[in-house]
């Protein structure tokens, strides 16, 4: 028994990789898969639902059922980009318990489809690696098919379904205050998610370390870039499962 798992996070290129797992293989092997961190953007949650309804497939939801901050308090940490450990906690091990589950029941074959690019050659590395060693293969439709993130963006559009309203400030469609965000990004957060800042600032203080390597939250607050960057200054990558 086949099973082909599309990582649905919640993000245009995975949403887009969906429809191509659906026109690529028969319908009863795929599964949306999505792994929730209590801190999507709720409007990501509406997306994600009304995507599972316009492609006319369920979403299957494994989680961890904590909250990112509740992991940070759990692992009395905060996470950041040298250690994205709620990324690991709550995606990561949430596939692996899933593939787990489908090999005990029968499944001999997964393919994990993954909505990266071709400028993501890390993430690509890593995951197509990693599927070898655990005994499973690897799909990235938008290299195959040279999609790019507008073209995923245009076609949900196309379908119907308005893009997540991450995407008019951030990258990513990650949780809202991402801790593998860069400085640019977090001043985006306080201007778009003022609340979520503060929530973060706070958590620095509590823990007694920073989620940027060099500043506090607060500090970045008043003293602002040293340069000028693109306002959607992308989320550094490292090794997360998180967004698209
Ligand atoms: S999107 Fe960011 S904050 Fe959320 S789980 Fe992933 S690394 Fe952690």
């Amino acid at each position: 028994m086949r099973k082909i798992i599309v990582g649905f996070s919640g993000g245009v290129s995975s949403a887009w990789c969906a429809g191509w797992a659906l026109r690529n293989y028969p319908r009863n092997e795929v599964v949306f898969l999505f792994h929730d961190t209590k801190e999507e953007d709720p409007d990501t949650y509406r997306f994600i639902e009304e995507m599972a309804a316009a492609l006319g497939h369920p979403v299957t939801e494994v989680s961890d059922g904590r909250s990112v901050t509740e992991i940070f308090h759990d692992e009395n940490a905060i996470a950041n980009n040298r250690m994205a450990f709620c990324s690991r906690i709550l995606k990561a091990e949430q596939r692996d318990k899933y593939f787990s589950h489908l090999r005990a029941n029968g499944t001999s074959e997964i393919v994990n489809v993954l909505g990266f690019s071709a400028m993501e050659t890390q993430r690509v590395q890593r995951a197509a690696g990693r599927a070898i060693q655990q005994g499973y293969t690897c799909r990235f439709p938008m290299i195959e098919d040279k999609t790019t993130k507008q073209q995923a963006a245009d076609w949900c559009q196309g379908l119907g379904v308005r893009p997540p309203r991450m995407y008019l400030w951030s990258e990513h469609a990650n949780c809202v205050g991402c801790v593998r965000g860069g400085k640019a990004y977090w001043l985006a957060v306080r201007e778009n998610a003022p609340e979520i800042f503060e929530q973060r600032a706070a958590l620095e203080e509590e823990f007694g370390h920073t989620i940027l390597k060099d500043t506090t939250l607060r500090k970045l607050a008043v003293v602002g870039l040293k340069r000028r960057v693109k306002q959607r200054e992308a989320i550094e990558i490292g090794p997360c499962d998180c967004g698209d």
